[in-house]
């Protein structure tokens, strides 16, 4: 299984690294290490919670890059992940805010300070729940960056409603019936938000030595995205999924 490193490691890793790729609109701190994680500030929390992320964009090991001949949605590509899915995050914005009201989103747009910049905001429910692992923060963030890059990508209409949500899902679900694709996606350069984003944890869920449970969450997560926010036939998500995980969506 695959762990994260110990926080003073990846206290390092963030101070000399991953604060200047996440990109956050506040000062560079060590992370808090020698506290207990309930007594932590929000601030801290969600350092530690970039860092994680960071991480598992950074370092995931999958245990198979092997890709198919033929994709599912013809006039595609089918590619394997990018060897750090860091720089490619890292690659399409300025900086990172955190909104206490927000649902995450992405926008290009100008500062106060007149500067124009390419800009992420995360709500800060992302870290309601205790510490997350950083693997479904990695998600979030290349959704988020997917729609500020080559070149930038909207959301469609949906066709189809919110299935049932697992008991073992974790975290908020959006209702917005706007925020849909019309397809899946086998490329990291092309496809939409979720689309990238439901490979990505692909990936991660049949690839990965993350936790059982990250990739349980992981599988849990496509699930339901490819119902409800791909607008592509029942066959075509299916013959993802049948693809990917072997078994019938
Ligand atoms: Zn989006």
């Amino acid at each position: 299984m695959q762990r994260l490193p110990n926080c003073y490691t990846l206290s390092n890793l963030w101070t000399k690294s991953y604060y200047y790729k996440m990109k956050p609109h506040w000062p560079l701190q060590r992370l808090a290490c020698d506290r207990d994680e309930n007594s932590l500030y929000l601030h801290e929390k969600i350092d530690i919670a970039l860092a994680r992320t960071a991480y598992v964009l950074d370092r995931t090991v999958f245990n198979d890059y092997s890709i198919a001949s033929k994709p599912i949605v013809p006039g595609g590509r089918v590619q394997a992940v990018p060897g750090s899915m860091l720089n490619w995050v890292a690659a399409r914005f300025d900086r990172l805010l955190i909104d206490g009201n927000k649902n995450a989103s992405a926008r290009a747009g100008v500062t106060g300070n007149g500067i124009r910049e390419i800009v992420i905001t995360l709500g800060d429910f992302h870290f309601e729940y205790g510490l997350p692992t950083g693997v479904g923060l990695s998600g979030q963030m290349i959704h988020e960056a997917r729609h500020l890059g080559f070149p930038g990508y909207g959301h469609v209409q949906c066709r189809y409603g919110l299935p049932p949500i697992p008991e073992n899902f974790i975290g908020p679900v959006s209702e917005d019936d706007t925020n849909c694709d019309e397809t899946i996606s086998e490329e990291f350069e092309n496809g939409g938000s979720h689309g990238i984003g439901i490979l990505w944890l692909t990936w991660i869920a049949t690839r990965s030595n993350w936790s059982q449970w990250d990739r349980d969450n992981c599988k849990n997560v496509v699930r339901i995205l490819l119902k409800a926010r791909i607008n592509a036939s029942y066959a075509v998500k299916n013959a993802f999924f049948q693809r990917y995980f072997g078994e019938s969506l």
